[in-house]
């Protein structure tokens, strides 16, 4: 489970997330969905530990993120923007070195590469050095590169964002895979029918709180809109 508990966050004096609480439930695809400037990204970093509450904690699987760093991440999956591949390294090079810095090695890492490079459709791009790579090959190697060890939590920053259909859908498919296999999964997103599609539960976020949330189709019957996009635009 992951639990936000009461997160504060300012910047240069304006509050971006007002004690902000929710929990993604174990073995569930939660989205996170609001407008431009809600403070989604800025709650997805606090809970991977790239930026710090002011206040408040997060627990990932039990483990406080901020204390306990290095455990949080070895049960964390992150999908971020999709920049900052080291372009020099091919796709095998890079997500060796990530298999590596996640305490793999042997037999082990060997799986574990396969795994990813077949669940991600990866052999086309196996030896290729990763300058000049699309956002659709991006997203393969960013999500390959946040489950090599298998993590429990999955977390992803508007992963659909710049995506053409196939890659989009590669990513729906490896998504609610995942679910099944039980990875919790928290995502963010504007795409109205990618979440309706994917979660179990949304959360609804505005001014760096939660302001609603439920299944789909509850918070399409709460706001008796026909889909969700018309009922938070
Ligand atoms: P979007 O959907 O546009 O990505 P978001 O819901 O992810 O928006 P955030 O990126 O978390 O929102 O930003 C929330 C607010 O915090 C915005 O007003 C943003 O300008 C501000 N903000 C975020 N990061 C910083 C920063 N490093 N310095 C100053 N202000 C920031």
């Amino acid at each position: 489970m992951i639990a936000v508990e009461s997160i504060n966050k300012q910047f240069a004096g304006r509050r971006v997330l007002d004690h902000l609480s929710f929990t993604v439930p174990d073995g569930q695809i939660t989205a996170l969905l609001g407008a431009n400037g809600a403070g989604k990204t800025t709650c997805l970093r606090i809970i991977t530990g790239l930026l710090r509450a002011d206040a408040g904690r997060v627990r990932l699987g039990g483990v406080d993120v901020a204390r306990d760093p290095m455990a949080a991440r070895r049960q964390l999956g992150v999908v971020g923007d999709r920049e900052g591949l080291y372009e020099r390294l091919t796709v095998a090079e890079y997500l060796t070195m990530f298999a590596r810095v996640q305490g793999l090695c042997g037999k082990e890492l060997d799986r574990a590469l396969q795994s990813v490079r077949e669940e991600l459709e990866l052999d086309e791009l196996w030896q290729r050095r990763t300058r000049g790579f699309s956002q659709g090959e991006r997203m393969k190697v960013s999500l390959a590169r946040a489950l090599v060890h298998r993590p429990r939590h999955l977390i992803l920053d508007e992963p659909t964002r710049g995506l053409d259909v196939l890659a989009a859908r590669l990513l729906r498919r490896t998504l609610l895979r995942l679910r099944q296999q039980g990875t919790t999964i928290l995502f963010s997103s504007h795409v109205m029918s990618e979440v309706s599609e994917l979660s179990d539960r949304v959360l609804v976020m505005a001014g760096g709180r939660i302001v609603g949330g439920g299944s789909p189709a509850e918070l399409l019957a709460h706001t008796g809109c026909d889909n969700l996009e018309d009922a938070f635009v």
